[in-house]
């Protein structure tokens, strides 16, 4: 008893300065999250980002590397409400026993269908959340950075409160009638909620599989009796489809929005300020007249 008390004493000693002189490991389940953690920790963390750009977080394989990336963790940072799917058998088998930080604690989630809606970074108030509960996890974890955590925190803020004016400048230029869009994505519930923009579902259509021709005349027909000025339908790949679209109904085609994922540095959305603000573009381009 009295050799393992020791044992652990001993351990506790010669751990602290070892850990202190590294880096702390912080692991970031996904895209945009790795953004926010990379804004507050800088390069006082050593990061890696589990679904990285243009992947899908929703239908990630762990892989072998994933499981010795956890294991080696301190803090882990999820999205939660069920973004994750994959992430407890990771957990587990990779006996990780890093903290694990739910950037989206204290948010109050929308439903999709009869779930929590996880998409809750497209809302620019609640990204400011995730970064709170960011920064606190890296305090908490490296209080010798505390300071430098708290500033970049402090400096992120003000850009996101800046993005969030920015944001419903662009929207407000927009007439009201004609705020809404058809979208087959299921991803912008929060920024919907947030911006005051309709992002209404084709009706009658899966928006799992790409739209067959039936589909797309069902889309037409939606389009407009509702007199919906522009359709983002990112999972159609065939030009002639969309094309048939915008000629039999005048409708906007507006190019691809960003939901899920950033893209590489040298594409539209490299950071979460560069997605919301592509996002927006592509919204006041095919909405604003
Ligand atoms: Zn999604």
């Amino acid at each position: 008893m009295r050799l393992r008390l020791w044992l652990c004493l001993v351990l506790a000693v010669t751990a602290s300065p070892l850990q202190a002189a590294e880096r702390l490991n912080v692991v970031a389940s996904f895209s945009i999250l790795g953004d926010l953690v990379r804004q507050i920790g800088g390069d006082s963390v050593n990061l890696t980002t589990l679904v990285g750009a243009n992947s899908d977080v929703h239908v990630y394989t762990p892989t072998p590397a994933d499981a010795k990336t956890v294991a080696d963790a301190r803090v882990l940072v999820i999205n939660g409400l069920g973004l994750e799917g994959w992430l407890p058998r990771l957990l587990q088998s990779s006996g990780s026993k890093a903290q694990t930080v739910v950037a989206t604690a204290g948010i109050v989630p929308l439903k999709l269908g009869s779930d929590a809606d996880p998409h809750a970074w497209q809302s620019v108030a609640n990204a400011k959340i995730y970064v709170a509960n960011i920064r606190d996890a890296l305090m908490s974890a490296d209080p010798a950075d505390a300071e430098i955590f708290r500033a970049r925190t402090n400096r992120y803020l003000d850009e996101l409160d800046a993005l969030d004016a920015e944001v419903r400048e662009a929207i407000a230029k927009i007439p009201p009638e004609r705020r809404r869009v058809i979208s087959t994505h299921d991803a912008f519930g929060y920024f919907a909620a947030a911006y005051g923009i309709a992002f209404i579902a084709p009706l009658g259509v899966s928006t799992e599989s790409e739209p067959s021709a039936r589909d797309i005349a069902k889309i037409i027909a939606q389009v407009r009796s509702a007199k919906i000025p522009a359709v983002f339908l990112e999972n159609i790949s065939d030009d002639r489809l969309v094309g048939r679209i915008a000629a039999e109904t005048g409708a906007t085609l507006g190019g691809t929005l960003f939901s899920d994922s950033l893209t590489s540095e040298k594409g539209d959305a490299p950071t979460y300020i560069a997605m919301v603000r592509h996002n927006i573009k592509a919204l006041t381009g095919a909405l604003g007249r």
